[in-house]
């Protein structure tokens, strides 16, 4: 699922390419992404808004529209945006495929999932991929989506400015659960997941089976310095492509390949050459090292 440096990648590409546009009209053949309002109103409604500002709300993408609107877009495990200027064929019953009419975008093959396609009155398009279908749009009064659950139970963003090594403290001294989960869980911290947790807790060292209130004021300030600079860097790189996360023009992210224990079981520690370990974690995988990172 795309964390915080892969939606934070999107949000400025969109930021850069559709600013100032209006939407002309919307194409889709899986409903049931659009979740508000219902997917025939969701045609009418959209049509001739223009495009605000595009901001981040955890792994949540808030494209605000003209006449006070907003449309809310969560990319869930596999959802891609792609912005560009092409040309969208039908490759069989249910796959699309996008070929660019642009050298230089989408250079790589992009999957075919595309479902939903909004188009700007400048000939270009955003396309939703999305192969697992679990993506969610939702459009409203800008204030109805503002108090949405989804957003008013986000924790601080982990890269808030505000959020000061404190507050951070503050905040995990409390939670008895494991500190992976922890950092995962978006009501307590927003934008981290799988990747980043797990590799946070490798540059600080701590076991991810560790209880949050159970770290030292030390190991707690590794981990808040950690998590930034695994975040700013991957932020810098684009983003993680392990699984599929592309940007907006279909490029893959490069902190893949500087990533240091995630999905990375069996390879050399980079630190202690200890061979990494995975385990299974409510329904979800942490790798680390078992020598550097000790229960
Ligand atoms: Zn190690």
């Amino acid at each position: 699922m795309p964390e915080l440096p892969e939606v934070q990648t999107i949000v400025d590409d969109l930021n850069k390419k559709i600013i100032g546009r209006k939407i002309t009209a919307v194409w889709f053949d899986w409903p049931k992404t659009i979740k508000n309002p219902k997917p025939k109103v969701f045609e009418k409604e959209i049509k001739g808004l223009g495009v605000e500002k595009i901001k981040r709300a955890g792994k949540n993408i808030l494209i605000y529209l003209s006449r006070g609107y907003l449309l809310l877009i969560h990319q869930k495990m596999t959802g891609h945006l792609l912005v560009g200027k092409w040309r969208t064929q039908k490759i069989s019953k249910f796959k699309y495929e996008v070929v660019s009419l642009e050298k230089g975008l989408l250079q790589e093959k992009v999957n075919g999932y595309i479902h939903l396609i909004f188009y700007f009155d400048n000939g270009w398009q955003m396309a939703l991929s999305d192969l697992r279908k679990f993506a969610k749009v939702l459009l409203g009064d800008k204030e109805k989506i503002e108090n949405l659950p989804e957003l008013k139970k986000l924790g601080p963003d982990a890269l808030d400015k505000k959020l000061s090594f404190k507050k951070f403290k503050d905040i995990i001294e409390h939670i008895r659960g494991k500190i992976k989960q922890a950092l995962m869980n978006q009501e307590i911290i927003s934008g981290i997941g799988n990747i980043y947790s797990d590799e946070a807790l490798f540059l600080a060292k701590i076991h991810p089976f560790k209880p949050a209130n159970k770290l030292t004021k030390k190991e707690a300030n590794n981990l808040y310095l950690a998590i930034r600079r695994v975040l700013k860097k991957a932020l810098r790189l684009r983003g993680t492509s392990i699984s599929d996360f592309r940007d907006t023009s279909g490029k893959a992210g490069a902190y893949s390949n500087v990533r240091l224990v995630y999905r990375k079981e069996g390879k050399p520690c980079p630190r202690c050459q200890t061979l990494i370990k995975r385990v299974k974690m409510a329904g979800r995988s942490a790798h680390f090292c078992p020598k550097c990172q000790e229960f």
